[in-house]
């Protein structure tokens, strides 16, 4: 087919693109984007039987109650569209959630949009509310979606670094990083892939640049529960001067481990919601309406239930580290979230795609190579990021199976 060199500009600005699509019916929107590595190490990790240590999403059961809850919804028959931002009950039940953990008060009729999971509800935020050329601030490494997200709505991706071994950010280099031009700054924490739980004084220093420059601080906050040692979640939205100018993503994926149920919502002030709402109700008219009403109960779940969540992923975690090590890998302790990154400098490879290819074809275990996180492929070549929500009987077959890598 023919190729098509044509410029692609939304008012004047291509998105930084660079690549011409490879024919005419492909849109310069997607020449440039890379298919998902995450997604396609799951079918790499299915089509060599390898256990899968890739993609973040649990293989163990979801809580009995949350899935009677689903079961006895489609019983009764709700089964057609929910109000298009989400079922009234289910915006109040996330009130009452937000009310309980964090004394937020939020307005379920002007500050919720409930969106197909939080893939959704992040790309809606940004086509409602960025435009053609503005600034968006992402940390490096960042969770592989929101390069191509900031492309999408046009946006202009700066890149600041977050530092190991704490994966904590350069202040100067941070403020260096906005302009008269930032729109929106993109924070996801508990951290996905570091598991970095930024602090406070982290938030504080953010928050003032926000204010400072008059821009929006939209958060990825999936891993609220998924918290180890003394962390503690502070949602951005609950800092002084913030209410009015975050923009908060979560989803019940992660919390109540339904990653395919995809129920996500975004919490914002009502004008941003307004338009938020727009642009989901022509994307995807709306979530699946039975799962949102079982979300009430899993989000009435009791506290046991949360601090359960956290304490068997800490014993997850500290396996998984333990396990890791011990073939000689190099890991960062986790804060939060569930993913291990490790520097793979002491194997002789020659980058973090071939050792995720040795992993996944050799040795049998799938992990996610460290380049999908970042911008310049290279500064991620050392690294490789492991999911530890697995079974204990998956992650001791991972761990037997990585015996083999273990040196002289
Ligand atoms: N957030 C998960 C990860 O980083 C899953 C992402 C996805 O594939 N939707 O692996």
């Amino acid at each position: 087919m023919e190729s098509c060199p044509v410029a692609y500009t939304i008012d004047g600005y291509n998105g930084g693109m660079t690549s011409a699509p490879v024919n005419r019916f492909q849109s310069f929107r997607v020449a440039e984007f890379k298919e998902s590595v995450i997604r396609e190490m799951t079918r790499l990790a299915i089509q060599h039987g390898a256990v899968n240590l890739a993609q973040g999403f649990p293989d163990f059961p979801a809580p009995a109650e949350i899935k009677q809850a689903a079961q006895e919804a489609i019983a009764a028959d709700v089964n057609q569209y929910a109000i298009t931002w989400g079922s009234k009950p289910f915006r109040e039940a996330l009130r009452d959630y937000y009310r309980r953990f964090y004394q937020l008060d939020i307005d379920p009729e002007r500050e919720i949009t409930v969106c197909c999971g939080s893939t959704e509800g992040m790309i809606a935020s940004l086509l409602a509310l960025l435009n053609a050329g503005d600034e968006v601030v992402l940390f490096e490494p960042f969770y592989e979606n929101y390069w191509p997200d900031s492309q999408l709505s046009g946006a202009v991706p700066r890149f600041v670094r977050l530092n190991p071994p704490d994966w904590t950010f350069d202040r100067a280099e941070l403020r260096a990083a906005f302009s008269e031009r930032t729109r929106a700054v993109i924070l996801n924490t508990p951290n996905n892939p570091t598991g970095h739980v930024f602090s406070q004084e982290e938030l504080a220093f953010l928050g003032d640049l926000c204010q400072e420059f008059d821009c929006l601080l939209i958060t990825d906050e999936i891993y609220e529960h998924i918290l180890f040692d003394t962390q503690r979640h502070v949602p951005p939205i609950t800092l002084p001067g913030l209410r009015d100018r975050c923009v908060l993503v979560n989803s019940l994926s992660k919390t109540f481990s339904v990653t395919g149920w995809r129920v996500g919502w975004v919490i914002a002030p009502p004008a941003l919601t307004g338009s938020i709402r727009k642009v989901h109700d022509f994307l995807t008219v709306g979530a699946a309406a039975p799962l949102q009403q079982a979300g009430i109960t899993a989000l009435n779940l009791p506290d046991a239930y949360f601090r359960e969540l956290a304490t068997t992923y800490e014993e997850k975690r500290n396996e998984t580290v333990a396990m890791l090590e011990s073939v000689g890998l190099r890991t960062y302790l986790p804060k939060g979230a569930y993913y291990v990154m490790c520097d793979i400098s002491p194997f002789d490879f020659p980058s973090d795609v071939a050792f995720a290819k040795h992993l996944v074809e050799e040795i049998g275990v799938a992990a996610v190579p460290g380049s999908s996180f970042f911008r310049d492929l290279a500064d991620g070549a050392h690294l490789i990021r492991f999911c530890f929500a697995k079974r204990k009987e998956t992650l001791d077959a991972a761990g037997e199976r990585l015996q083999k890598l273990r040196r002289g």
